[in-house]
């Protein structure tokens, strides 16, 4: 039986893996993309933001049934804002032992469902071993000790106990958790300028390590971090340099068989994305000023907490980059069809879309405030061979009925199921808008990108993703981020419990 290695560049975006590809830059890619199978076109959650979209590769389900929602929202479980630290002012407000604990105990121990198995916990159970290089979602049931680094003990109160991380077998959290590095350990790049150990070279030394050692456990997934970075900064369509980085890395972790050849006799090796990029444009016009939008409503802050019985809060705007949701924290739903009413003159909302009641949803277009109402099962089905029915206007997610009942989504891929997704994570009434592309949400507390690349949307742009599966012969002809974990847990015989 082969091992698996699963490498995932964050924000890899699909038209510029291509290219490189054609160009010759990135010799591992290319030759894993020749030998194998090359998809060009898989889609993600919805927000395409990395911690919902890592935990449907990783649970094979979508958000409201992983319980991730976004990288900011509301948990109206403690009545708070949770936010995995998004900027560095957030950060310092929030405090950074708090961001620390949310980011890599809370969003694994308690956020994720405990109902969705991760692939460590479903290949463990099954007697196979497992690996996380500095993947955020890495819940499993071993517990590995964290090393909490000096500059970072300084600053905050920090302390983690042995029994606080529980992982798959063999767990690299950067500098916090890893194995006893071999050789050098300058080549090993960690501290504070180097996000304690979060780096492509960082993850690439290590993995390349366990298989030198003949430590490589049975399924790894190795993750590369930077190219998010660089392509928030640079865009996405300049983000070649970063990728063929990870690339690079990829080399190190191949060659360490001996030959390329050997590593696929021995390994299905996949590559892929959490999520893509869009470009954002240059300027306060691109900024979706969601505060001052809204500012006719009492907003929740985010250190604050709702007092029930006493809650004079009427929203939380828990901005995503290129989408946002907007809690709606009074008991009742007064409010919502004044806040929709604002939302929808704004051409640059793409979508808003609510819980109508059960099995009801309602999206509207920004601008044309053209109306959309859906519900599960029906008699119209989608590529995935799921049903559906609708009344209104289906361009409001670019979609069109083919042939008799056939529903094809355009510039939305999965539109219907990605919404609900979306609007059933988790408790908690709310409206969720997403962006028309070249533009980003603002509220205190977002993270901005102007002239540089965002995501989060529901958009094609930053929806999609490639993937190249290798040392396996795989047939997708719809393939979202989720079909990850049946296809691995295939490889070994597996089924999921879910
Ligand atoms: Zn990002």
């Amino acid at each position: 039986m082969k091992k698996v290695i699963l490498f995932v560049v964050d924000s890899l975006h699909p038209s510029v893996l291509g290219r490189i590809l054609s160009e010759g830059n990135a010799p591992a890619f290319r030759f894993l993309a020749k030998r194998g199978t090359y998809i060009d076109r898989v889609t993600s959650s919805f927000p395409t933001m990395t911690p919902v979209a890592t935990s449907s590769m990783i649970t094979g389900t979508w958000p409201d049934r992983h319980g991730v929602p976004g990288f900011i929202w509301y948990n109206e479980e403690i009545r708070k804002i949770v936010d995995y630290g998004a900027t560095w002012q957030s950060i310092l407000k929030i405090g950074l032992e708090k961001v620390l604990r949310n980011l890599l105990l809370k969003l694994n121990q308690n956020h994720l469902n405990p109902e969705t198995p991760t692939l460590y916990e479903e290949l463990e159970a099954g007697g196979y071993s497992a690996g996380n290089i500095n993947f955020f979602m890495y819940r499993g049931t071993n517990p590995s000790l964290a090393k909490v680094p000096f500059p970072l003990a300084l600053g905050t109160r920090f302390r983690l106990h042995q029994e606080d991380v529980l992982g798959p077998s063999h767990l690299t959290l950067g500098q916090l958790v890893h194995p006893n590095f071999s050789g050098w350990t300058t080549a090993y790049p960690r501290g504070p300028f180097h996000r304690f150990g979060f780096n492509d070279i960082f993850s690439g030394r290590i993995a390349a390590q366990l298989v030198r050692e003949g430590q490589q456990p049975d399924f790894m997934v190795v993750y590369f971090p930077d190219n998010d970075k660089y392509s928030h900064q640079h865009g996405p369509l300049r983000s070649g340099f970063s990728i063929e980085r990870a690339d690079q890395q990829v080399v190190s972790v191949l060659d360490e068989f001996g030959s390329w050849e050997r590593a696929l006799e021995e390994n299905v090796i996949i590559v892929t994305g959490d999520h893509a990029q869009s470009t954002v444009g240059l300027g306060k016009e691109y900024l979706i000023d969601l505060d001052c939008a809204l500012k006719a409503f009492k907003r929740l802050k985010n250190t604050e907490e709702v007092y029930l019985g006493n809650n004079k809060h009427e929203i939380a705007i828990c901005p995503n980059e290129r989408m946002a949701f907007i809690y709606l924290l009074q008991e009742n739903d007064e409010i919502l069809p004044e806040v929709v009413g604002i939302l929808a003159k704004d051409p640059r909302n793409a979508q808003i879309a609510w819980k109508v009641s059960d099995n009801r949803y309602c999206v509207v277009q920004g601008g044309t405030e053209k109306q959309l109402f859906f519900s599960r099962t029906g008699p119209y089905q989608d590529v995935y061979g799921e049903t559906w029915s609708y009344e209104g206007a289906l361009t409001v997610v670019d979609a069109q009925v083919m042939g008799e009942q056939t529903i094809e989504f355009g510039k939305f891929p999965d539109a219907f199921n990605r919404l609900i997704s979306a609007l059933e994570a988790r408790s908690g009434r709310r409206i969720a808008v997403s962006a028309t592309l070249g533009y980003e949400y603002f509220a205190i507390g977002a993270p901005i990108h102007p002239g540089g690349g965002s995501h989060g949307s529901l958009e094609i742009e930053d929806s999609t993703v490639p993937m190249i599966v290798a040392g396996m012969p795989v047939r997708l002809d719809h393939a979202r981020i989720i079909d990850l974990c049946p296809m691995i847990l295939n490889n070994f015989g597996l089924r999921s419990r879910v």
